[in-house]
């Protein structure tokens, strides 16, 4: 028997500290998801208590408009420069070095 190791009712949110791919200063960077490398979705999903939540850890999130996707949404944002992690650009960037050690990061619960 193959023994499930997901449970949707038990994720985590991760707040990942690394250096802004734009300005080299020092940001933050939300996402949920969990230590075995899955990703589960970036800012652009996240509910409001989630945005509250990512927030109160110092995560500048901030609405923005992708010129190359042509939509607008939800995205880690550098405090210092303006730039923001692309939808799919935080988890090569940011979540997968993070979880191979490179960055610091916390884990918040978020259980639903
Ligand atoms: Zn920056």
């Amino acid at each position: 028997m193959k023994q499930q190791s997901q449970k949707n009712d038990n994720q985590q949110m991760l707040i990942i500290t690394a250096p802004c791919w734009s300005c080299d200063k020092e940001m933050k960077i939300a996402l949920v998801g969990n230590e075995q490398g899955k990703l589960e979705y970036g800012p652009e999903t996240f509910s409001e208590p989630e945005k509250k939540l990512a927030e109160t850890h110092g995560v500048f999130l901030k609405v923005v408009n992708s010129k190359t996707a042509e939509e607008i949404y939800l995205a880690n944002t550098c405090k210092n420069c303006d730039q923001f992690v692309g939808k799919w650009f935080f988890f090569a960037h940011y979540f997968t070095p993070a979880l191979y050690g490179h960055y610091k990061y916390i884990i918040i619960p978020i259980g639903k």
